[in-house]
Protein backbone atom coordinates (compact mmCIF):
# COMPACT_ATOMS: atom_id res chain seq x y z
CA UNK A 1 0.00 0.00 0.00
CA UNK A 2 1.03 3.52 -0.26
CA UNK A 3 0.04 7.13 1.04
CA UNK A 4 1.11 10.44 -0.87
CA UNK A 5 1.43 12.94 1.27
CA UNK A 6 0.33 16.81 0.19
CA UNK A 7 2.34 19.45 1.97
CA UNK A 8 0.53 23.00 0.93
CA UNK A 9 2.62 25.81 0.86
CA UNK A 10 5.73 24.76 3.49
CA UNK A 11 7.52 28.22 2.52
CA UNK A 12 4.38 30.29 4.60
CA UNK A 13 2.45 28.16 6.66
CA UNK A 14 5.28 25.87 8.31
CA UNK A 15 5.47 28.12 11.68
CA UNK A 16 6.64 26.10 15.05
CA UNK A 17 7.67 23.15 12.54
CA UNK A 18 4.74 21.86 11.42
CA UNK A 19 6.80 20.03 9.09
CA UNK A 20 6.95 17.74 11.87
CA UNK A 21 4.00 16.05 11.31
CA UNK A 22 5.01 15.30 7.78
CA UNK A 23 7.64 13.53 9.07
CA UNK A 24 5.28 11.20 11.62
CA UNK A 25 2.96 10.46 9.50
CA UNK A 26 5.34 9.14 6.62
CA UNK A 27 7.44 7.33 9.66
CA UNK A 28 4.31 5.81 11.04
CA UNK A 29 3.91 4.52 7.54
CA UNK A 30 6.97 3.01 6.57
CA UNK A 31 7.09 1.49 10.32
CA UNK A 32 3.98 -0.65 8.64
CA UNK A 33 5.40 -1.32 5.57
CA UNK A 34 3.35 1.54 4.25
CA UNK A 35 4.90 3.83 1.10
CA UNK A 36 4.61 7.78 2.06
CA UNK A 37 5.56 10.02 -0.82
CA UNK A 38 5.70 13.94 0.38
CA UNK A 39 4.92 15.93 -2.05
CA UNK A 40 5.54 19.71 -1.31
CA UNK A 41 3.67 22.66 -3.16
CA UNK A 42 4.62 26.21 -3.50
CA UNK A 43 3.39 29.17 -5.31
CA UNK A 44 1.68 28.67 -8.29
CA UNK A 45 2.73 24.66 -8.64
CA UNK A 46 -0.19 22.88 -10.17
CA UNK A 47 -1.86 20.85 -7.33
CA UNK A 48 -3.68 17.77 -8.49
CA UNK A 49 -5.50 16.89 -5.82
CA UNK A 50 -6.74 13.25 -7.31
CA UNK A 51 -2.92 11.86 -6.83
CA UNK A 52 -3.14 13.05 -2.70
CA UNK A 53 -4.25 11.17 -0.16
CA UNK A 54 -3.47 13.22 3.03
CA UNK A 55 -3.53 17.21 2.85
CA UNK A 56 -1.34 18.80 5.45
CA UNK A 57 -2.04 23.19 5.98
CA UNK A 58 0.14 24.33 8.47
CA UNK A 59 0.47 27.28 10.80
CA UNK A 60 1.50 31.23 9.43
CA UNK A 61 1.56 34.20 10.81
CA UNK A 62 -1.34 36.82 9.76
CA UNK A 63 1.44 38.13 7.20
CA UNK A 64 1.81 34.57 5.46
CA UNK A 65 -2.11 34.14 5.85
CA UNK A 66 -2.31 36.98 3.82
CA UNK A 67 0.03 35.97 1.29
CA UNK A 68 -1.46 32.39 0.95
CA UNK A 69 -4.71 33.31 0.90
CA UNK A 70 -4.41 34.29 -2.82
CA UNK A 71 -2.72 31.15 -3.72
CA UNK A 72 -5.43 29.78 -1.88
CA UNK A 73 -8.28 31.43 -4.24
CA UNK A 74 -7.09 29.49 -7.37
CA UNK A 75 -7.15 26.05 -6.02
CA UNK A 76 -10.33 26.23 -3.61
CA UNK A 77 -12.94 24.08 -6.11
CA UNK A 78 -10.40 21.08 -6.65
CA UNK A 79 -9.80 21.48 -2.67
CA UNK A 80 -13.10 21.27 -1.83
CA UNK A 81 -14.17 18.57 -4.50
CA UNK A 82 -11.44 17.07 -2.30
CA UNK A 83 -12.81 16.99 0.47
CA UNK A 84 -16.08 16.61 -0.41
CA UNK A 85 -15.23 13.39 -1.71
CA UNK A 86 -14.24 11.83 1.96
CA UNK A 87 -10.43 13.15 0.97
CA UNK A 88 -8.25 13.37 4.27
CA UNK A 89 -7.05 16.91 5.65
CA UNK A 90 -4.84 18.09 8.71
CA UNK A 91 -5.32 21.48 9.31
CA UNK A 92 -3.38 23.14 12.24
CA UNK A 93 -4.07 27.04 13.36
CA UNK A 94 -3.33 29.43 10.19
CA UNK A 95 -4.13 27.06 8.22
CA UNK A 96 -7.24 25.62 10.70
CA UNK A 97 -8.59 29.02 10.30
CA UNK A 98 -8.34 29.26 6.27
CA UNK A 99 -10.29 26.09 5.96
CA UNK A 100 -13.62 28.68 7.10
CA UNK A 101 -15.09 31.35 5.46
CA UNK A 102 -12.84 34.25 6.76
CA UNK A 103 -10.28 35.40 8.99
CA UNK A 104 -11.01 38.87 10.09
CA UNK A 105 -7.69 40.63 11.47
CA UNK A 106 -7.51 44.62 12.53
CA UNK A 107 -5.56 44.66 9.44
CA UNK A 108 -8.15 43.42 6.82
CA UNK A 109 -10.11 40.49 6.05
CA UNK A 110 -8.36 37.05 4.86
CA UNK A 111 -10.71 35.04 2.55
CA UNK A 112 -10.60 31.54 3.34
CA UNK A 113 -11.55 28.74 1.34
CA UNK A 114 -15.24 28.35 3.38
CA UNK A 115 -14.45 24.16 2.66
CA UNK A 116 -16.26 24.02 6.86
CA UNK A 117 -18.76 27.03 7.24
CA UNK A 118 -16.77 28.72 10.11
CA UNK A 119 -15.45 32.15 10.79
CA UNK A 120 -12.73 33.79 12.81
CA UNK A 121 -12.42 36.86 14.16
CA UNK A 122 -8.99 38.11 15.46
CA UNK A 123 -9.69 38.70 19.62
CA UNK A 124 -9.16 41.80 21.64
CA UNK A 125 -5.56 42.19 23.01
CA UNK A 126 -4.15 39.02 24.51
CA UNK A 127 -3.37 35.77 22.21
CA UNK A 128 -4.37 32.68 23.87
CA UNK A 129 -0.93 30.94 24.34
CA UNK A 130 -1.06 28.11 26.99
CA UNK A 131 -0.42 24.26 26.57
CA UNK A 132 -3.80 22.44 25.92
CA UNK A 133 -5.46 19.19 26.37
CA UNK A 134 -8.37 17.93 25.10
CA UNK A 135 -10.48 14.84 24.92
CA UNK A 136 -11.89 13.51 21.99
CA UNK A 137 -14.55 10.97 21.12
CA UNK A 138 -12.63 9.96 18.26
CA UNK A 139 -9.97 8.33 20.29
CA UNK A 140 -9.39 6.57 23.79
CA UNK A 141 -6.45 8.99 24.44
CA UNK A 142 -6.37 12.25 25.31
CA UNK A 143 -5.15 14.87 22.79
CA UNK A 144 -2.28 17.16 23.93
CA UNK A 145 0.09 20.04 22.79
CA UNK A 146 0.27 23.85 22.80
CA UNK A 147 -1.65 26.43 21.28
CA UNK A 148 -0.77 29.96 20.20
CA UNK A 149 -3.17 32.28 18.10
CA UNK A 150 -5.01 35.53 17.97
CA UNK A 151 -8.14 34.33 16.40
CA UNK A 152 -11.37 33.14 17.99
CA UNK A 153 -12.97 30.40 15.78
CA UNK A 154 -16.86 30.07 15.84
CA UNK A 155 -17.08 26.35 14.63
CA UNK A 156 -21.35 26.88 14.01
CA UNK A 157 -22.63 23.92 13.65
CA UNK A 158 -20.11 22.18 12.89
CA UNK A 159 -18.42 19.30 15.54
CA UNK A 160 -15.78 19.70 17.41
CA UNK A 161 -12.46 17.82 17.58
CA UNK A 162 -12.56 17.97 21.22
CA UNK A 163 -13.54 19.41 24.82
CA UNK A 164 -10.94 21.47 26.25
CA UNK A 165 -10.02 19.78 29.40
CA UNK A 166 -6.97 22.55 29.50
CA UNK A 167 -6.17 25.33 27.67
CA UNK A 168 -8.28 28.20 25.89
CA UNK A 169 -9.30 25.46 22.42
CA UNK A 170 -11.53 28.02 19.70
CA UNK A 171 -12.16 30.61 21.29
CA UNK A 172 -11.46 30.57 24.90
CA UNK A 173 -15.19 30.27 25.70
CA UNK A 174 -17.04 27.92 23.94
CA UNK A 175 -15.09 24.82 25.64
CA UNK A 176 -14.34 23.09 22.38
CA UNK A 177 -11.31 22.69 20.24
CA UNK A 178 -10.88 21.99 16.53
CA UNK A 179 -13.23 20.79 14.28
CA UNK A 180 -13.87 17.80 12.45
CA UNK A 181 -15.61 17.45 8.95
CA UNK A 182 -16.00 14.52 6.83
CA UNK A 183 -11.58 13.22 6.81
CA UNK A 184 -11.00 16.86 7.54
CA UNK A 185 -9.37 17.84 11.06
CA UNK A 186 -8.66 21.24 11.98
CA UNK A 187 -7.11 22.03 15.27
CA UNK A 188 -5.28 25.50 16.97
CA UNK A 189 -2.62 22.56 18.39
CA UNK A 190 0.46 23.30 17.00
CA UNK A 191 4.44 21.93 15.99
CA UNK A 192 4.23 18.37 17.04
CA UNK A 193 0.73 17.59 16.92
CA UNK A 194 1.60 14.14 15.55
CA UNK A 195 4.62 13.21 16.92
CA UNK A 196 2.81 14.23 20.35
CA UNK A 197 -0.39 12.31 19.56
CA UNK A 198 0.21 9.54 17.36
CA UNK A 199 -3.82 8.48 17.68
CA UNK A 200 -4.34 11.69 15.45
CA UNK A 201 -1.87 10.66 12.91
CA UNK A 202 -3.25 6.88 12.73
CA UNK A 203 -6.61 8.17 12.36
CA UNK A 204 -5.65 10.18 9.45
CA UNK A 205 -3.38 7.28 8.37
CA UNK A 206 -6.45 4.91 8.50
CA UNK A 207 -8.87 7.35 7.03
CA UNK A 208 -7.00 7.64 3.84
CA UNK A 209 -6.36 3.95 3.89
CA UNK A 210 -9.90 2.87 3.79
CA UNK A 211 -10.37 6.16 0.86
CA UNK A 212 -7.84 4.69 -1.19
CA UNK A 213 -8.36 1.28 -1.31
CA UNK A 214 -12.18 0.56 -0.15
CA UNK A 215 -11.86 -1.69 2.46
CA UNK A 216 -11.64 -1.61 6.61
CA UNK A 217 -8.08 -1.11 7.82
CA UNK A 218 -6.45 -1.96 11.19
CA UNK A 219 -3.23 -0.74 11.39
CA UNK A 220 -0.77 -3.09 12.98
CA UNK A 221 -0.18 -1.32 16.45
CA UNK A 222 2.87 0.48 17.11
CA UNK A 223 4.63 0.59 20.95
CA UNK A 224 4.52 4.27 21.27
CA UNK A 225 5.72 3.82 24.79
CA UNK A 226 7.07 7.34 24.72
CA UNK A 227 4.29 9.02 23.56
CA UNK A 228 2.01 7.26 25.58
CA UNK A 229 4.12 8.26 28.82
CA UNK A 230 4.40 11.33 27.75
CA UNK A 231 0.53 11.99 26.73
CA UNK A 232 -0.01 10.36 30.53
CA UNK A 233 2.00 12.80 31.50
CA UNK A 234 0.83 16.16 30.94
CA UNK A 235 -2.63 14.96 31.16
CA UNK A 236 -2.52 14.18 34.58
CA UNK A 237 -0.33 17.71 35.32
CA UNK A 238 -3.07 20.05 33.79
CA UNK A 239 -6.52 18.11 34.43
CA UNK A 240 -7.91 20.07 36.97
CA UNK A 241 -5.65 23.24 36.68
CA UNK A 242 -7.60 26.42 35.61
CA UNK A 243 -6.28 27.88 32.62
CA UNK A 244 -6.73 31.24 31.66
N1 LIG B 1 -2.07 34.16 12.62
C1 LIG B 1 -3.06 33.35 13.26
C2 LIG B 1 -3.43 33.85 14.64
O1 LIG B 1 -2.68 34.50 15.29
C3 LIG B 1 -2.60 31.92 13.32
C4 LIG B 1 -1.33 31.77 14.11
C5 LIG B 1 -0.73 30.45 14.05
O2 LIG B 1 -0.77 29.72 13.05
N2 LIG B 1 -0.11 30.13 15.16
O3 LIG B 1 -4.51 33.60 15.11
Amino acid sequence: MKLTIGHLYPDFLNLYGDRGNIQCLKKRCQWRGIEAEVQAFENDDEIDFSKLDIVLLGGGSDREQMLVCEKLKKIRENFRAYVEDDGVVIAVCGGYQLLGNYYATKDGRIEGLGIVDMDTEQGTGYRLIDNIVLESELFSMPVVGFENHGGRTDIKQNKPLGKVIYGSGNNGESGYEGVVYKNVIGTYIHGPLLPKNPQVADYLITRALERKYHKKIELQPLEDVEEKEANAYIYNRFKGKVSR
